[in-house]
């Protein structure tokens, strides 16, 4: 594995790599972006990568510009030697790692902003996020050229703005989401879960109960409509005293189209994504559960 730190340098390493000589054939090159401090989650996109590419791209940047002015990004755990381990484990070849110096060596002028997808959701509580993430997802699509990029259903609405922005730009690139990665008891892996204490961390396993609890009700037909299924959600998660409620939304997927209370998921074309966001202490936990319109009829 090669780690490369500056833009040169990594299309110095792409280029060499890229052409398979005497073939004639293009190899191709599936690239997985991350913030670091890499857990399963990432390894399951690494591999997913390794199985599907000839040539795997890492890159490890914790992107400040997509951090609002009161969260974490001074904060946000950084080990890259660690991160070098897993990553040379995972079969990557190339490890992109650029300073905030080589991602913005000016100030920006130029962002991406995907409108309708972003005000919804995470986008509410985080304002300018999504442009902070499709910006530098473009910037990093522009350096590394990837044949497929590989992203977590943990992050579902990131998968559908960055499916949008694709398309809208004719970006020569397939998004390829992979599932969510969790820990024996349920909990999604996030490398933010390292904030939560013990009691947080015990707590926070109402997430995920809750949602696998909402997956059988629906498919049993006991949930019905979308007001049920956020009701349900809700009452679950307010029984952890530790949960402080930020979002609990039924949506459309990946159109994220809201959808009204008295909706049965019968009638519902498509699929339809449960998402939430909940505070455990200072720390914000995002997860969610896409239900396939052959899910919900199941019971039928
Ligand atoms: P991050 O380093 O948190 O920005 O995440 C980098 C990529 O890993 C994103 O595409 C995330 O959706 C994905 N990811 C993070 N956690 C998980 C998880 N538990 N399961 C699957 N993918 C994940």
């Amino acid at each position: 594995m090669m780690i490369v730190r500056d833009v040169q340098q990594l299309r110095a390493a792409l280029a060499s790599r890229r052409s398979a000589p005497g073939t004639g054939k293009e190899k191709k090159v599936g690239f997985v972006p991350t913030m670091g401090y890499l857990h399963e989650g990432h390894a399951s996109l690494m591999r997913a990568a390794r199985e599907q590419s000839d040539i795997v791209v890492l890159s490890i940047f914790v992107n400040p510009i997509q951090f609002g002015p009161n969260e974490d990004f001074e904060s946000y755990p950084r080990d890259e030697e660690r991160d070098a381990a897993i990553a040379e484990r995972e079969g990557v070849d190339i490890l992109f790692i650029p300073t905030v110096e080589v991602m913005y060596p000016q100030p920006t002028r130029t962002k991406i902003r995907v409108s309708g997808l972003t005000d919804r959701l995470c986008g509410v509580s985080r304002p300018g996020h999504f442009d902070g993430v499709t910006t530098v997802v473009a910037k990093l699509f522009n350096m590394v050229q990837p044949d497929y990029a590989f992203f977590g259903m943990k992050d579902a609405q990131q998968v559908a703005v960055l499916q949008q922005m694709v398309t809208d730009l004719n970006m020569n690139v397939e998004i390829v989401p992979c599932p969510i990665v969790r820990e024996h008891d349920g909990l999604a892996l996030s490398s933010r879960n390292v904030y939560l204490n013990e009691e947080e961390r015990e707590q926070a396993l109402v997430l995920s109960r809750s949602l696998r609890e909402a997956r059988e009700g629906v498919s049993q037909g006991e949930i019905a409509t979308v007001g049920e299924l956020r009701s349900f959600l809700e009452t679950g998660i307010a029984s952890s005293p530790l949960a402080r409620i930020d979002y609990v939304e039924i949506l459309t997927f990946p159109s994220l189209e809201p959808l009204a209370a008295e909706e049965r998921f019968e009638d519902i074309n498509g699929d339809i994504i449960a998402a939430l966001a909940v505070f455990f202490g200072k720390t914000r936990l995002i997860d969610n559960m896409r239900l396939e319109k052959a899910e919900v009829l199941s019971h039928v």
